[in-house]
């Protein structure tokens, strides 16, 4: 494999990141004081925003939040593995948050066009690419609902994304740090999903079951 270089034999997608990052710089400078209290006091972000690692699906751009304001867990297809999982990464960050950020707000944001949830569809590989092979799979109670409920094809992928979020949800409450603040009433679970064609995003209402638009959930 060869990677694209300019003429100092930089490459340029390094080289790209170089750029922004001397844009960053005089902003830096600009902005100062903000950037001096973020160093000087503790984080106190507003939420802890488990998402996808989708590089379109940027979450501080979303919600236009500032640096200091979102304590985020991004992997691939936006999974919370249940409590007893092989996997710390989630688990680690909820306590994290929880404990000793003081966070009661925990978002999970699923999107459209989601590769992550596409992946199980296809044949993985397993000596080539163990370890998406096995994270995909939590993926798959989603792909099951959605196929035991025999939807139209086309419904099919949207409806998979929002079953996963869900389930998602189902997971959180499988840390009993989270289901003893819910049961409490000090911690509140969110399922969101940003459609990218649209730039919107919906959100789970577990009372009626249905997802809508997530400024419409606010004023009702
Ligand atoms: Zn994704």
């Amino acid at each position: 494999m060869t990677t694209a270089k300019d003429a100092q034999g930089i490459d340029l997608d390094i080289k790209d990141a170089m750029e922004g990052y001397e844009r960053f710089r005089l902003e830096f400078e600009r902005d100062k004081s903000f950037y001096k209290s973020l160093a000087t006091k503790k984080q106190k972000p507003r939420l802890l925003w488990i998402g996808c690692s989708d590089s379109r699906v940027v979450p501080s751009q979303i919600t236009q939040a500032d640096p200091g304001e979102l304590f985020e867990v991004r992997n691939i297809a936006n999974c919370v593995p249940p409590a007893w999982a092989d996997d710390e990464a989630v688990g680690a960050a909820i306590e994290y948050a929880l404990v000793h950020l003081g966070i009661d707000d925990i978002v999970v944001c699923g999107h459209t066009g989601c590769g992550g949830i596409q992946a199980l569809a296809e044949p993985i590989p397993p000596d080539a690419e163990a370890h998406l092979g096995r994270w995909v799979e939590y993926t798959r109670p989603a792909h099951r609902l959605v196929a035991a409920a025999g939807l139209p094809e086309a419904e099919r992928g949207p409806a998979t994304i929002r079953a996963h979020v869900q389930f998602q949800l189902d997971n959180l409450m499988t840390y009993e740090i989270v289901a003893r603040g819910v049961a409490e009433g000090r911690v509140g679970i969110h399922g969101w999903l940003y459609d990218m064609e649209h730039g919107e995003l919906q959100a789970y209402d577990p009372k009626t079951g249905s997802w809508r638009g997530l400024l419409e959930t606010a004023s009702a």
